[in-house]
């Protein structure tokens, strides 16, 4: 790929980024992005904020948000179709066009390099430019197409910023708003390619804190990424890093600032003082909502990570930019698992509901998002007040509907996925049986809302797979006049990077 033309911008420690231009395309994405965006303000002048929170529920498509608002209200033992999940309560939405520079339907490291950077990137790249390939490792060929994020700006604007996830933390989304890599998979060392001279995400996290004074909150999981495989695991000590270059990551973090605190269970988050602070709560991902150890030497909530940082955030004089992620509606829906994308999304949910107690509305916009759907549908005629993760009853009748096999089916089922076939029990260690398996599974003896059931899907796929139609993004706050109608992912970067005046 050639330039026609190169916009660079001085990036401190990032080294000097070059913004490329794509003459096939006219305009490049960013710049398309940056006057639709500019035209609404013509229309609307938006208010300045003095914070930006970015919401992202991985993987939360509309069909997710729809059953998860109905499952969250019929948990409550109320009206599960005219519940609201908290962020249905703001009053700005619009929808979101989720493509990438390369793929129809996306994966989360372009997705959430559109909404960091306002680059619209290809299949794996972080806050990486298109032109460079995807196997490349090499440091002084990415420098020039490395994508500033929001997160940087806002460090060196002498903002305060945080990045909470329940994933690990080097992970696609968190990752994108630190690192600069075409290949999420880089995770830690021992996963670049023989001779690369580009550090691994992990290590770019710890870079990171010598960008602006340093990201002030980090919380999620992934200790493994962060020690060496010499090293046992603070709370594992059967497990251990793995790292194959020696480097202990945590200390490293702790002594590039002074006053760092590092965490790794619940009771000491609570308890932890000022200063820089780094949480990581698992040696991978934390758990599901659905599994999580809710004592206080387990793991806390996505909605008590989200209080933390804002406490801490909030004393910042400058203001903040803090992105949260519910990091595992994706993976729940990848196994073909409803029940656990759907509780991990209305602990999404109860994330948001406490940055909008802890906030001033009138100082802060909250942008709640996806970075891409899923292929989760939502069928068949099923009364008002049916389960939702239950077989379709229609109204007045108390036998299950029949398919024209004869057979009972769920309202909630994927496209394609694990659940062609029978698969029942933890999904992270889901059986598999043989594809025919599928054809003639009957439901009627099955509980399908117990949290192991994995809903049928009608392609036969190891792992279900991300879906490719609009999500939506709800805005609450100064800035929020510009989310309306239907707009290109990577504008909400144009959006965030206005209301802060970055
Ligand atoms: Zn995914």
């Amino acid at each position: 790929m050639r330039f026609s033309s190169l916009l660079c911008v001085a990036a401190a420690s990032v080294a000097t980024a070059c913004f490329a231009r794509q003459p096939d395309q006219g305009v490049s994405s960013f710049d398309a992005a940056a006057s639709s965006v500019a035209q609404r303000a013509r229309e609307t002048p938006p208010r300045r904020a003095r914070n930006v929170i970015l919401f992202i529920g991985d993987g939360m498509g509309i069909s997710t948000i729809t059953a998860a608002r109905i499952l969250e209200g019929q948990l409550r033992g109320g009206d599960g179709e005219g519940n609201r999940l908290s962020f249905e309560e703001f009053p700005a939405s619009a929808l979101v066009r989720t493509y990438s520079a390369n793929q129809q339907v996306s994966d989360s490291a372009p997705t959430a390099t559109a909404m960091l950077t306002g680059w619209r990137a290809n299949d794996m790249a972080l806050s990486v430019a298109p032109a460079v390939a995807v196997d490349e490792a090499d440091a002084a060929v990415i420098a020039p197409h490395v994508l500033p994020t929001l997160l940087e700006r806002a460090e060196q604007r002498g903002l305060a910023t945080g990045v909470v996830t329940t994933t690990r933390i080097t992970h696609a989304t968190p990752a994108s708003t630190y690192a600069h890599t075409p290949n999420r998979d880089w995770e830690y060392a021992g996963q670049l390619p023989p001779g690369a001279t580009l550090p691994d995400i992990a290590a770019q996290l710890v870079q990171r804190q010598r960008t602006g004074n340093g990201i002030e909150v980090v919380l999620g999981g992934g200790r493994e990424s962060m020690l060496p495989v010499e090293m046992a695991d603070p709370e594992y000590p059967d497990r251990r890093g793995r790292r194959r270059d020696g480097r202990n990551l945590i200390n490293e973090w702790l002594e590039a600032q002074p006053g760092s605190t590092f965490v790794w269970n619940r009771e000491q988050l609570l308890a932890a003082g000022d200063g820089p602070l780094l949480g990581l709560f698992e040696p991978s991902h934390m758990r599901y909502e659905a599994d999580r150890s809710k004592d206080r030497a387990g793991e806390p909530s996505l909605a008590e990570m989200t209080r933390v940082a804002i406490a801490r955030l909030r004393k910042q004089r400058k203001g903040y930019f803090l992105m949260v992620e519910g990091g595992r509606i994706d993976h729940g829906h990848h196994a073909g698992n409803a029940y656990r994308a759907l509780t991990d999304t209305i602990a999404f949910s109860d994330a948001v509901r406490a940055a909008t107690e802890a906030v001033d509305a009138r100082d802060t916009l909250i942008l709640v998002t996806a970075d891409h759907s899923h292929t989760l549908t939502i069928g068949g005629y099923p009364a008002r007040g049916n389960p939702i993760l239950g077989l379709v009853r229609g109204p007045g009748a108390t036998a299950p509907e029949r398919d024209a096999q004869g057979r009972p089916y769920t309202t909630l089922s994927y496209a394609n996925g694990p659940g062609f076939n029978i698969v029942e029990g933890n999904i992270d260690e889901a059986p598999r049986r043989p594809a025919a398996a599928g054809r003639d599974r009957d439901l009627s003896d099955v509980d399908t809302t117990a949290a192991g059931f994995h809903q049928q899907s009608l392609v036969p796929l190891a792992g279900e797979t991300h879906g490719g139609e609009d999500v939506a993004l709800f805005a609450r706050g100064p800035g929020s006049e510009l989310v309306r109608g239907s707009i290109a992912q990577n504008e909400i970067f144009h959006i965030a990077r206005r209301a802060l005046g970055l």
